[in-house]
């Protein structure tokens, strides 16, 4: 299918699919398979072995290169795979200026993997686009940066930090995880390499771990391609399968997400005990105008500060009944944790509240339930923390 002039709903749909020539089976089938007959020596029907390519991996491939509107996608087993794929483009010597409130995981591979391989990396507040160009070095080769942030969503604006790694040599990737393309294509704002963990929205149930890339370069994804096949962190057949399924249902499951966290964001703002809020949708947000301009929408993650303890706000997530109290995000439903003790255990205390995460704050995945259910609850776990 052509897909370009169909909206995102409908490619969320059918892009990368068509029903099976031989049987007319709707749904992509799992090819739990290995190897593939060859007509002759070297002669084969596009796959030779399932590492380098497997049928329903394609789908799945071509289907997040439609939503994020680029020309390529690659599929990986988590998104570390992904965003380690990405570090396989450079080479030793290389520097990466990188957000400085950007997934743990992947400050972890950044510091204690690829350090070691003599790469370097400068940390900076993404939002601030002189601190950009400050970092920026004769061998800088990538930027890299996530939109909106977590946990305080800050939001950076994507083609001026593109524009200044163009005008460095530097290639641009960002993180959409927390955004997905249903709310903001970053390919469209200039970027080069566009990085998903799939396990968050775009698998949506909780139930996958993946990742991708998606670029709109040729030979680009050709170097991502090679990396792909050469270092193996490849997702299996099933997990395609879930992950293909999942995006079918983004956009309305984005839209309900949105709806969800936008009045829940509107009611714990007017909270009494609560000290502040911090949802991109909300207008005091500091970036809310940017994410106004580069997103459709705001998104499902909220984070906010209880006018309360370290204590006091354990026994808010603790306490709720609809929120299940979990790391990860993006499932369809409601997930609340607290940064200090959890997600961001791993930041030394002082340097945690230097960047604004204090002991207080709690993060929501708000899910797809019911509205009222959801602030019936938190409202419940606050009063309780608080008596
Ligand atoms: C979860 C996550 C990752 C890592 O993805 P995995 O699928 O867990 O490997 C990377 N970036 C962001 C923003 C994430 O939320």
């Amino acid at each position: 299918m052509d897909d370009r002039q169909y909206a995102i709903e409908t490619r969320a749909i059918h892009a990368g699919q068509v029903p099976d020539a031989e049987t007319g089976a709707l749904m992509t089938p799992i090819h739990a398979n290995s190897t593939y007959e060859q007509d002759g020596p070297g002669d084969h029907r596009g796959y030779e072995y399932s590492r380098t390519g497997n049928p329903t991996r394609t789908d799945l491939e071509e289907n997040l290169a439609s939503l994020e509107g680029g020309a390529y996608g690659r599929a990986f087993s988590s998104g570390m795979g992904a965003i380690n794929t990405v570090l396989n483009l450079l080479s030793a010597g290389d520097h990466v200026v990188s957000g400085n409130d950007i997934y743990g995981g992947t400050h972890r591979i950044f510091t204690q993997v690829y350090e070691a391989y003599d790469l370097e990396f400068s940390f900076v507040d993404m939002t601030d686009l002189d601190a950009i160009e400050g970092a920026m070095r004769e061998e800088t080769k990538l930027l890299w940066l996530e939109t909106p942030t977590n946990p305080l969503m800050s939001v950076v604006d994507i083609e001026a930090a593109t524009e200044v790694a163009h005008a460095n040599d530097a290639l641009c990737a960002i993180d959409n995880t927390f955004a997905t393309p249903y709310l903001q294509r970053p390919l469209e704002f200039g970027a080069d390499i566009v990085c998903h963990s799939l396990t968050k929205y775009l698998g949506g149930h909780s139930d996958v771990i993946g990742g991708a890339l998606v670029v709109d370069d040729a030979d680009l994804d050709d170097r991502i391609g090679f990396y792909q096949n050469a270092v193996g962190a490849t997702p299996g057949p099933f997990d395609c399968f879930l992950v293909l399924r999942g995006t079918k249902t983004l956009p309305v499951r984005m839209d309900r997400h949105c709806e969800n966290a936008r009045a829940l964001a509107g009611w714990l703002s007017e909270h009494p005990d609560v000290e502040r809020v911090y949802y991109p949708g909300l207008a005091n947000h500091p970036g809310h105008e940017i994410a106004a301009r580069q997103m459709d929408d705001f998104g499902g993650m909220l984070s906010f500060e209880l006018d309360g303890s370290l204590e006091q706000a354990s026994a808010v997530v603790e306490g709720t009944e609809v929120f299940t109290l979990a790391e990860s995000l993006g499932g369809v439903e409601s997930l609340i944790e607290q940064p200090a003790p959890m997600t961001h255990a791993a930041i030394p205390r002082e340097e945690r509240l230097a960047a604004g995460l204090s002991d207080s704050l709690i993060r929501v995945s708000v899910g797809i339930e019911d509205e009222t259910d959801l602030r019936d609850d938190l409202a419940r776990a606050i009063d309780a923390a608080l008596a």
